[in-house]
């Protein structure tokens, strides 16, 4: 098919290969780096996004899912491609099958990857353990432990390759929960070393450990421990900075201060406008007619709907670009349409470009004006964009 309706997203993938050495100069000169692509590259498409890590140098790829996983190898081969959210009864030997590398933490998951492992005839499997350092998500605790570490045993195909931990709080300006947090990573590698085992990767800290200046602190607890250090980037990636609560006060790290100045966002989201019509003083204008005319209008109806991942709390309460000017969403976002005040926007016609999320002319509508909207956060917004926008690459 060759044109489709009117509502897609842009990647500008050089934009998110930069992104990557950017991060790679903040991780430097200990951290390694692993590009986070889950959920179809946080909504920019796994597709374009993992072979432009690819091209960036990266080595090492994270997604949620086998599944994901599967998806991962195919576009990129020769990566190490993590499937952080475990595997599920019965997806071991695909995990095996495509060269994935499991994160683990419950028995049930390594009995089902040693029957992968010998039902495929291949030699080892190389996994990473999750310890819970304070999330109370997936990892395993320190009375866990230690069931888990005689599962490593001579007689088993899984090596212990990696032990990661999730630092939940690092976008906290204070950094005490991350401070904690580390402490208790180095107890738990203790407690791998006295039961006779080494593992090569220490996997800790997101984008906003990373912004925040943590990779030296990360890279020195993993050299104490002759251990590598591998950090996993998500949102910066694309070019997000993240924002700190409370705000850092009088003094941001350098490495926050810098990475507002170049991570480039990666993604803008377009629609066109489908029709414009004048209206009289009193009309109603979509489902519950929420929104009344009280003067003569122009209406401009766009091809995006809350169906395509605009939220629908944004109606009457939001604005998108068009001709650089930003045109109010009035009444309520249908499910595959929503209507946009033009009045003061001078010549707007049938085809027109419509910007969603990115700039114009000088104006811009950024991820986080779309996440306090919908009072959520840019994660939620990229991840929602609707699997029928079609995702295009551009330069
Ligand atoms: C999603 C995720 C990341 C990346 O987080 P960002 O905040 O997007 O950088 C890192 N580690 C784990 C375990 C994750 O689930």
């Amino acid at each position: 098919m060759t044109q489709t309706r009117p509502c897609w997203v842009e990647i500008h993938t050089r934009s998110f290969e930069e992104n990557y050495r950017f991060l790679t100069g903040l991780a430097a000169p200990d951290v390694e780096l692993l590009a986070v692509v889950k959920a179809d590259a946080y909504g920019h498409g796994l597709a374009l996004c993992a072979p432009a890590a690819m091209r960036a140098g990266a080595r090492w790829l994270g997604v949620t899912s086998v599944e994901e996983g599967v998806a991962a190898r195919a576009a990129c081969p020769a990566a190490r491609v993590l499937v952080i959210g475990g595997v599920y009864p019965g997806q071991g030997v695909d995990l095996v099958r495509h060269q994935l590398t499991p994160v683990v933490w419950d028995p049930v998951q390594i009995d089902e990857l040693e029957s992968a492992v010998r039902s495929v005839g291949d030699k080892a499997l190389s996994v990473h353990l999750e310890i819970d350092t304070g999330m109370s998500r997936q990892g395993v605790d320190s009375q866990g432990l230690t069931q888990i570490l005689q599962r490593f045993g001579h007689d088993s195909p899984l090596r212990l390759e990696g032990v990661m931990t999730h630092l939940f709080a690092a976008d906290e300006a204070d950094g005490r929960v991350t401070d904690d947090q580390l402490r208790r990573t180095g107890d738990f590698i203790n407690q791998i070393e006295a039961a006779g085992i080494h593992a090569d990767l220490l996997n800790v800290g997101n984008s906003a450990a990373l912004l925040a200046g943590q990779a030296p602190v990360i890279a020195a607890l993993a050299a104490r421990h002759e251990m590598k250090a591998l950090m996993r980037p998500g949102l910066a990636l694309y070019g997000i900075a993240s924002s700190y609560y409370p705000p850092f006060a009088s003094a941001p790290p350098p490495s926050l201060l810098e990475s507002n100045r170049k991570l480039k966002p990666v993604l803008s989201w377009k629609s066109q406008v489908t029709s414009v019509r004048s209206v009289p003083t009193g009309t109603v204008v979509g489902y519950n007619g929420t929104f009344v005319a009280i003067e003569p209008m122009r209406l401009a109806l766009i091809a995006v709907g809350y169906a395509d991942g605009l939220d629908r709390r944004l109606g009457n309460r939001f604005s998108l670009l068009v001709r650089g000017n930003k045109a109010p969403l009035i009444g309520r976002v249908s499910m595959d349409q929503a209507v946009l005040d033009v009045t003061d926007i001078p010549d707007v016609c049938a085809g027109d470009d419509v910007i969603i999320l990115g700039q114009q002319d000088g104006e811009r509508i950024s991820v986080f004006d779309h996440a306090e909207a919908a009072g959520t956060i840019p994660w939620e917004i990229f991840t929602r964009i609707g699997s029928r926008v079609r995702r295009v690459e551009t330069q």
